[in-house]
């Protein structure tokens, strides 16, 4: 049968597999040998599916959204990923991938983090397991989002602002791959989405993927049918996305939708749109589609949402955005954060920036009165709310 997901090189029709310096090749290849076979190993699912439960919370709710489903005349659900502890749907990574850096004898774990989401969650884990944690973070970025910053430093990690380049996430990532090049046999590489080479991108599927099957089990006893008509999601780095859809990719009953960021419009140039606006390229490890400038040079991207700016795209939806499985929607700010104020006055909800963009989707696209539809609401919006109260006055 054909299936959409990675084959055993990591690579999703032509994108992802492994394009690293040699330095990175021992860490890289030990990943690459032993991640399956811990992920499968049943005392390794055991201690993940337990943590899960009790520590963040899951399952997570399908909310049933009243308002939304009389506006769009058919069943919307929200899939509630805001109620994690911390907040998002990251933390299902970072245990997967903190528990697997145990069974690899690793003492120090890295990361990179953008708006701070990846670096709080990744804090929280190392909290949990007594690992040395140090998060690599623009400088930039350290100065826009000081809370999150105040927050890791509390659990207990050493903040490295990242000054190359243009300070931000981008630059983060190269000197987190640096620091971990200097000392491989001792240092586990957290990345926080489906980017970076194979197995990363698969591996973090994986661990999210505990996303789509909570939906199937769900959809049985909601609605006696374990499948939606629709998926919907944002994709920043595309791992709430490739969670979401994970145990449907290849169930053509299940329409996927994704939303990637319009920022001011794709043809204004200011966008994070990389499925929209990207070209073939190379970054971070792994081959995607990729945002470029006039001298082909990466280009800075730009969303009102900090956690979807990255100038690339995960693998899996940038092959099923090319095979045509799923649609690709770019989602501009002033969209999001209508549907953000929306969600907010009629559930009572503040849903994060980011999650805010698949919400939009629903203004979009028209539905029949017998389709169901699961919007995964990836995150809560407290670390957006001076953004939101600065635009509130635009939309009411
Ligand atoms: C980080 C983040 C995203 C974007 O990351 P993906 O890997 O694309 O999921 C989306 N929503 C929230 C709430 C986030 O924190």
């Amino acid at each position: 049968m054909k299936t959409y997901l990675a084959d055993s090189k990591g690579f999703y029709g032509q994108f992802g597999g492994t394009f690293i310096p040699d330095i990175l090749k021992p860490c890289i290849d030990e990943l690459q040998e032993k991640y399956l076979e811990i992920l499968n190993d049943p005392e390794f699912q055991e201690e993940y599916y337990s943590l899960l439960k009790d520590y963040v919370g899951r399952p997570s709710p399908l909310y049933l959204s009243k308002h939304l489903s009389q506006k769009c005349g058919c069943k919307i659900y929200l899939k509630r990923e805001d109620l994690n502890h911390t907040g998002a749907h990251k933390i299902n990574n970072t245990i997967g991938q903190i528990l697997l850096a145990k069974r690899l004898s690793k003492t120090k774990i890295i990361a990179e983090t953008g708006a701070g989401q990846h670096g709080v969650a990744t804090a929280t884990v190392c909290a949990l397991m007594g690992m040395d944690c140090h998060i690599y973070m623009g400088k930039l970025d350290v100065e826009r989002q000081h809370v999150n910053v105040q927050r890791m430093e509390m659990l207990g990690a050493t903040v490295h602002p990242a000054t190359s380049g243009s300070m931000t996430l981008k630059d983060a990532v190269d000197e987190a791959i640096a620091a971990w090049a200097k000392n491989p046999s001792e240092i586990y590489y957290l990345i926080g989405s489906t980017v970076g080479p194979h197995p990363y991108p698969d591996m973090v599927s994986r661990l999210q993927s505990i996303i789509s099957k909570e939906i199937k089990q769900q959809l049985e006893e909601k609605e006696g049918r374990d499948y939606p008509d629709y998926l919907i999601a944002c994709i920043g780095g595309g791992s709430n996305a490739s969670g979401t859809v994970y145990h449907f990719v290849d169930d053509l009953r299940a329409n996927i939708i994704f939303a990637e960021a319009g920022g001011k419009g794709v043809e204004t140039g200011e966008t994070a749109a990389s499925i929209s606006a990207g070209k073939e390229g190379i970054l971070h490890g792994f081959k995607t589609l990729v945002m470029y400038d006039e001298n082909g040079e990466i280009k800075e991207p730009y969303s009102i949402s900090a956690g979807l700016d990255y100038p690339g795209i995960g693998p899996l939806p940038a092959h099923l955005a090319a095979e045509k499985r799923a649609l690709v929607l770019a989602i501009n700010d002033d969209e999001a954060l209508k549907a953000a104020f929306e969600l907010t006055e009629k559930e009572g909800i503040i849903p994060a920036l980011e999650s805010a963009h698949a919400l939009a989707v629903l203004d979009r696209v028209t539905f029949k009165p017998e389709d169901v539809v699961v919007v995964t609401l990836s995150g809560r919006g407290d670390k957006d709310i001076n953004t939101y109260l600065a635009e509130r006055k635009r939309f009411i």
